[in-house]
């Protein structure tokens, strides 16, 4: 009965949605179009961003962030005063062969007990030899370089394309190394791993290349092989 009495006007009025009108084909390409736009503008804030963020964080020191493979500018590394330049004469065993790329860092014993870094490199220098390294590391931890960085050494067979060599001297037969030796190489090899963008994963025995007993001490006691990179590693981080 009350449905007879209800007052129509008080009803919500039933009126049909508004229909819209079909957009015409230009503006959906207008309306296409300014969304492109719209998107394009906010993917350059994006890389804007990202861009302003790497820009800061390069600014930071990276003792030990520097890209792996990244440029080497191996002519142009300054060589530190500790250590002393005295380069081999061409001919020889320096072949002026010029070195690209390093990627890794490898280590060496003379595996003459008791001969001296200068006398090493003597022997290096004549002519009828036929190997040689870009390092050598004495008994009291003196360090010859032999060659420039730039340059490949006769040392580590296929690895001599991309390693940087160090031979270290050492006084007996055990091939153990001198504290001051010890202590020079470490030196030495954390600041190259900086100069070269590396890290401590990237020294290697000359034994790791062809098997042969070289550095015989890092052979026979791997856990001072492992030590050692250790320390290197160490050595790197605590670089000034
Ligand atoms: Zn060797």
């Amino acid at each position: 009965m009350s449905e007879f009495y209800e007052p129509k006007h008080l009803r919500p009025e039933e009126k049909e949605p508004p229909r819209r009108a079909p957009l015409s084909l230009r503006r959906k390409r207008r309306r296409l179009l300014v969304r492109l736009v719209l998107a394009s503008c906010a993917l350059l804030v994006v890389i804007g961003i990202g861009m302003a963020v790497a820009s800061v964080l390069s600014g930071l020191p990276q003792v030990q962030n520097l890209p792996l493979g990244g440029p080497q500018d191996l002519d142009e590394i300054d060589i530190p005063d500790w250590i002393d330049q005295e380069f081999l004469d061409f001919g020889g065993s320096r072949s002026g062969e010029k070195l690209e790329h390093v990627n890794d860092i490898a280590i060496h014993y003379v595996g003459n007990p008791g001969t001296s870094a200068m006398g090493n490199r003597s022997y290096f220098n004549d002519p009828a030899t036929e190997v040689n390294a870009h390092f050598l590391v004495g008994l009291d931890g003196e360090i010859i370089q032999c060659l420039p960085l730039d340059e490949k050494s006769a040392a580590t067979n296929e690895r001599n394309r991309d390693t940087i060599s160090i031979e270290v001297c050492h006084p007996d037969e055990t091939g153990q190394f001198t504290d001051d030796s010890y202590r020079s190489l470490v030196k030495l090899c954390a600041w190259l791993c900086r100069e070269l963008g590396l890290d401590e994963n990237h020294l290697i025995r000359h034994y790791d290349v062809t098997g042969k007993a070289c550095p015989l001490y890092f052979v026979e006691h791997p856990d001072a092989w492992e030590s050692f990179r250790a320390d290197v590693g160490e050595a790197l981080r605590n670089l000034p």
